[in-house]
């Protein structure tokens, strides 16, 4: 606990702006705050920071609300729905609805002379910034508005300049002692003075974030290591304010494999692209707590729960964390094994065909089940049950149907033989136990390998070289269709010939 504020309750924040959807390092540290606050019994708080309003936009609060949820993140308090009540005492939990608090916090650091006016014109800053660049010095405000007589101000006021509001900074040392990085010094000499109100108004981010997080009663605040050079700022505000400091821990970055920064135009960060894919949420939850932190041992699949017990802050890792696609596979491979039937199939229905009806859902399941990575790769699996046989026809050609070394003649021959072992079956014994042997059979008494023989059966079924398990695709297609579809390879085969794709 900090020295200053030994008995505070625990409270931690999740501040997102809506700006973008739910990006990836966010859904990450979204997901440690959660197990940071369940681990300690905590409350754990959402708060929207949408003073930014020309870039916030509701699809983008939607989108992130929504993609927590999915993920199984809960809050305790703050918006539960885009656009819908906060839960909380503490609200409003949208920082556009808590203007009112902004503008007397920054009248209180007016009065204390712990901030002061700026009139200074844009062009006035530049030539500032010009001045500093030319010494070769980091840029940082001179503080003339510091020294403006009342004649200054008046003359500012009669030519309708609007001021903005600046904080005094101190020119100190500031140190803290992060719960991932341990301590962290800067020297807020460099720092200069800096807005934290616009001309026009608007309250800053550094202002608004340090406010709120006072006036939410936040303990810890848990975020991206981007956020590390704003907190001496934080801290100064803190200082001014007279506010209790909270702990900070600073997560690392999510890289590349490449070790570069993983950015929206170079990496899929958006949490609904894997959604939409097909990742179930299980299996991000697992991968983003990895993704920084291990819980020391060899395991490797958590509920929730389970990780919210294990979780330390102080073992998230100080490096950066990598972002590995194969892992990410992997789990999601493990999670979706470990569906019962049933279960699977309700989550892979948004994925497959509105033609597919639900029972030959749930009968193609435990056909690809093994084959899947993700739920979305189950739609090109499985297209060829509700394709015409038109639709499929027009994907046979040689690439697709000739084994190594085979003619179309003698691939007709074969296709032929298969034709005849199956027609004599009743549609009830059309089983891929049956079927299997058959064929076999067939392939047999040609002298043909096993897997060259089903090759061609394989496109002549399903369009495609990579399909579910042949047989069970045969059953689940029934007797008429599988005849029919190797009448149409045979067409192609021998009378009209095979195109060269
Ligand atoms: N609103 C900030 C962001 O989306 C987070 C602020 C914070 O955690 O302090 O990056």
């Amino acid at each position: 606990m900090s020295e200053t504020q030994p008995t505070r309750p625990i409270r931690v924040r999740m501040a997102p702006s809506p700006t973008g959807p739910l990006h990836i390092g966010t859904a990450r540290t979204s997901l440690y705050n959660y197990l940071f606050a369940r681990h300690v019994g905590g409350t754990y708080v959402l708060r929207i920071e949408d003073t930014d309003t020309a870039r916030s936009t509701a699809d983008d609060e939607r989108d992130i609300i929504d993609n927590l949820h999915w993920l199984g993140i809960s809050w305790d308090e703050g918006p539960q729905a885009a656009g819908g009540e906060d839960i909380g005492s503490f609200g409003p939990y949208r920082q556009s609805q808590r203007m009112d608090l902004y503008a007397r916090e920054a009248t209180r650091l007016l009065e204390s002379g712990a901030a002061y006016h700026c009139w200074c014109t844009p062009e006035e800053l530049e030539g500032v910034r010009r001045e500093h660049e030319a010494r070769k010095e980091a840029p940082r405000y001179n503080g003339r508005c510091l020294r403006l007589t009342d004649a200054d101000r008046a003359r500012f006021e009669t030519e309708g300049r609007q001021p903005a509001i600046r904080l005094r900074v101190p020119p100190e040392a500031i140190r803290f002692d992060d719960l991932i990085r341990g301590e962290v010094e800067f020297d807020n000499a460099l720092l200069g003075d800096f807005v934290i109100v616009r001309a026009n108004g608007v309250p800053l981010y550094h202002f608004v974030v340090v406010v709120d997080d006072e006036a939410m009663g936040i303990t810890d605040v848990i975020r991206g290591e981007d956020h590390l050079s704003n907190t001496p700022k934080h801290i100064a505000l803190i200082r001014a304010l007279g506010y209790a400091e909270p702990r900070f821990a600073h997560i690392s970055l999510i890289l590349n494999p490449d070790r570069t920064k993983m950015s929206k135009r170079k990496s899929q960060t958006a949490i609904t692209a894997y959604r939409e894919q097909g990742y179930l949420p299980e299996a991000m939850v697992n991968f983003l707590a990895f993704l920084g932190w291990s819980p020391g041992t060899e395991e490797e699949i958590f509920t929730l729960d389970q990780l919210a017990e294990r979780f330390e802050l102080g073992a998230v890792h100080k490096g950066g964390a990598v972002f590995d696609q194969d892992r990410l596979d992997f789990l999601n491979g493990v999670y979706i094994r470990s569906l019962a039937d049933q279960q699977l199939a309700l989550r892979l229905r948004p994925f497959l065909p509105d033609a597919l009806d639900d029972a030959s859902v749930l009968r193609v399941v435990p056909l690809i089940r093994e084959r899947l990575v993700r739920l979305a790769d189950a739609g090109e699996l499985v297209v060829f049950l509700v394709e015409t046989d038109e639709q499929v026809g027009a994907r046979y050609d040689a690439d697709a149907m000739l084994p190594k070394q085979r003619t179309p003649a003698e691939t007709a021959a074969a296709v032929a033989s298969a034709r005849d072992a199956l027609e004599g079956l009743e549609a009830a014994d059309f089983s891929a136990d049956v079927l299997e042997t058959r064929c076999r059979q067939a392939a047999d008494e040609m002298g043909w390998k096993a897997g060259d023989f089903f090759r061609p059966l394989r496109v002549a079924v399903t369009g495609r070289t990579v399909s579910p398990p042949l047989f069970g695709s045969m059953e689940l297609l029934g007797r008429d269709r599988v005849l029919a579809r190797l009448d149409g390879a045979l067409g192609k085969l021998t009378a009209e010939g095979v195109p060269t794709a």
